[in-house]
């Protein structure tokens, strides 16, 4: 079954679209987290940006960077976020590669992220692991 990135890309499903190009779909979340949360999408089917091929990933942020400056120029937004979430254990829910824009107006809009400090890590030991992946 088509996932539903890909049926608003074809026009089945109507979406507030803010970009369009050959390659690149950008339409507002549903959710507006805040005010002119878009998400940018690949119109080839990739289901994130690990299998993503580099060119188009390097597009698809060319153009969150234009939506970003024009959520700034629009809504006076002071800041913007961009984020990807790859897999079901980071929290990808729609399994087609996107990107989420999400304009940031000051600390009470509604967006939380936080990150725990993990005391103890060597630092060393884990660059050297990410290193020898690579
Ligand atoms: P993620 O959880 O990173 O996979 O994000 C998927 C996003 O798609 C969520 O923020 C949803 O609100 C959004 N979404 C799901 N269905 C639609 C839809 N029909 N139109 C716009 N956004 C959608």
């Amino acid at each position: 079954m088509k996932d539903i990135f890909c049926r608003i890309i074809e026009g089945e499903i109507p979406s507030a679209k803010v970009y369009e190009d050959e390659e690149v779909l950008a339409f507002l979340d549903i959710t507006q987290s805040t005010k002119g949360h878009t998400l940018i999408v690949p119109k080839a089917h990739y289901e994130n940006y690990l299998s993503t091929p580099p060119e188009l990933l390097a597009h698809v942020l060319e153009v969150a960077q234009k939506v970003g400056k024009a959520q700034i120029e629009a809504f006076g937004a002071k800041g913007t976020n961009i984020l990807s979430n790859a897999g079901e254990a980071a929290g990808q829910s729609v399994m087609h590669f996107h990107l989420h824009v999400i304009p940031r107006y000051d600390e009470t809009d509604g967006v939380h992220m936080s990150f725990d400090e993990h005391q103890g890590t060597d630092l060393q030991d884990v660059a050297s692991k990410i290193k020898e992946s690579l």
